[in-house]
């Protein structure tokens, strides 16, 4: 499952953050999932509560903001913004596109307890 390794690397950063900063505890987690991050965000939540428990984040809550996909047409400049891929552009045709944002997953934020 994709998500569970992206749990664990994420919990690898939760925890070295919290340690750094002598933090008690974690209290929120908030990430950022692009529509085509390939992770889901429900499957996110339910690793995330499986994998807290025995952690210095069993109380934690998580936040998921999903990212819809944002792409720059490189003939006519128009921003496209959808919730799944786009192949040409809704303005000119073109499929002569950039991806801004939307294929990423970012750990926004961490709320600790020190
Ligand atoms: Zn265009």
């Amino acid at each position: 499952m994709h998500e569970l390794s992206l749990i664990t690397n994420l919990f690898d950063i939760l925890e070295k953050q919290a340690n750094d900063k002598n933090a008690k505890k974690i209290v929120h987690v908030k990430l950022q999932v692009g529509v085509l991050s390939g992770a889901v965000p429900e499957l996110l939540e339910s690793a995330f509560d499986i994998y807290k428990k025995d952690t210095i984040a069993r109380e934690a809550a998580i936040t998921i903001e999903k990212v819809p996909l944002k792409m720059d047409c490189k003939d006519c400049k128009a921003e496209l913004i959808s919730n799944d891929y786009i192949l040409t552009c809704s303005q000119c045709g073109s499929s002569n596109l950039k991806t801004i944002a939307g294929t990423e997953l970012i750990l926004e934020k961490i709320e600790l307890e020190i």
